[in-house]
């Protein structure tokens, strides 16, 4: 019995060593290394991959108007609809504070930005703005690259999306931009 709690709590401090513990995502640095193990698949197979990252509108207003633990429960939120869109095979991550992104294997830029899309109005759709002093509705920005068209190394291609979620940013927020 105690060598399977000690299996079951090494499983348990390997799991907490890679995910984040707000929204049970992938952590930055094991994404980056799937992203890595991932691009040299592909490579090899001359598959496409792309990547989507997300960040949340407007969100340090977010904060100062309901507060950050109501902000901790929208990002448990925007976890939940990118888990509940994401299709099978893809890599969700939580990249940095209100920042996610994810993989997805033998997906090219037409259908990754579909996935986007969708990522996009089910946010806007799902999750509830603020209370009565901040009525605005909780809403993404996306930048989708793909490789190997537009870069193929994990940290370019990453550099790559984050200037079209960029872009998407400029253009109103509430966007996907995907070329
Ligand atoms: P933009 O639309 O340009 O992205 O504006 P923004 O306000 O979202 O961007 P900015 O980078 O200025 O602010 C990000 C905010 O995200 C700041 C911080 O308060 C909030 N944030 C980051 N991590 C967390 C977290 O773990 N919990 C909560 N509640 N807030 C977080
Ligand atoms: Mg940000
Ligand atoms: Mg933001």
């Amino acid at each position: 019995a105690a060598a399977g709690t000690n299996a079951k709590l090494f499983a348990r401090t390997q799991q907490l060593a890679v995910t984040d513990g707000l929204t049970g995502l992938l952590l930055r640095r094991p994404f980056l290394e799937q992203l890595s193990r991932e691009l040299i698949r592909s490579g090899r197979r001359r598959d496409p991959v792309s990547i989507v990252m997300i960040d949340v509108d407007h969100f340090k207003a977010y904060n100062d108007g309901v507060g950050h633990t109501a902000g901790d429960l929208v990002l448990k939120r925007v976890a939940e609809v990118l888990r509940s869109t994401a299709p099978g095979g893809a890599v969700i991550a939580r990249y940095g504070g209100e920042e996610f992104v994810v993989l997805l294997p033998r997906t090219g830029r037409h259908q990754a930005a579909e996935v986007a899309e969708k990522i996009r109005r089910l946010v806007a759709e799902q999750i509830p703005g603020g209370s009565r002093t901040e009525r605005r509705a909780i809403s993404v920005s996306l930048g989708v690259a793909q490789s190997p068209d537009d870069a193929q190394a994990g940290q370019e291609l990453l550099r790559v999306a984050d200037g079209r979620l960029y872009q998407a940013k400029r253009s109103g927020r509430n966007m996907v931009v995907s070329s």
